[in-house]
């Protein structure tokens, strides 16, 4: 099982992965943890993560795909794998279906968290308060959602286009009600 968590800044898609995760025993897979432990590590890939990040915008895609592209050789992905921050452009989706192809696998189903954009943004503060992510600034907020707007949400009609399932999940309450929501979407495809 291949499936990604999609959605804005902010609409819970970690939470989400990691309960996905546990449920249904896939790896998760998130770039944006990726590029935060490189960051804290101090490598070459962390230092330029680290200062695109911060200002909101998105690292080259050249870089995130090349980050996912070995990461997928291992073999713990096998079994079952949740993308969660991949992809988020056009461009990334193109190579993520040609590294898949080439190995015989395919996507099953794209999860698209659905939330308002004020209770976005008032998510992403309280989690600036809660964990200190240098890029939950009113400002990087601002620059995340243009991002999401401009770049990221052509993504889905992209896997629309393909005949991938996507499946709307209405991503307002508690992490738990709507963990149920998923669920039961992911029980529907199979
Ligand atoms: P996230 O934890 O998914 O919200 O990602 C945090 C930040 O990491 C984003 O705002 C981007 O700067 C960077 N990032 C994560 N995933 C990607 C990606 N697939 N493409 C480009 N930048 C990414």
């Amino acid at each position: 099982m291949i499936g990604i968590i999609f959605g804005p800044p902010g609409s819970g898609k970690g939470t989400q992965a990691s309960l996905i995760e546990r449920e249904f025993h896939v790896t998760h897979l998130s770039t944006g943890e990726i590029l935060r432990s490189e960051a804290k590590r101090g490598t070459a890939i962390g230092r330029e993560a680290t200062r695109v990040m911060t200002m909101g915008d998105l690292v080259p895609d050249p870089l995130i795909i090349r980050i996912v592209q070995n990461r997928l050789r291992r073999p713990d992905v096998r079994s079952g794998l949740l993308l969660d921050g991949f992809p988020r452009t056009v461009e990334q989706a193109e190579a993520l279906d040609s590294i898949l192809t080439k190995t015989g696998r395919q996507i099953d189903f794209v999860i698209a968290l659905d939330v308002p954009e004020n209770l976005l943004v008032e998510r992403l503060l309280k989690r600036a308060g809660e964990q200190g992510r240098t890029d939950d600034t009113r400002k990087a907020i601002a620059e995340r959602m243009h991002e999401y707007k401009t770049l990221t949400a052509a993504v889905l009609d992209h896997y629309r286009r393909r005949g991938v399932r996507v499946e709307e999940i209405d991503g307002v309450g508690a992490p738990e009600t709507v963990f149920e929501r998923i669920r039961e979407a992911i029980g529907r495809e199979n």
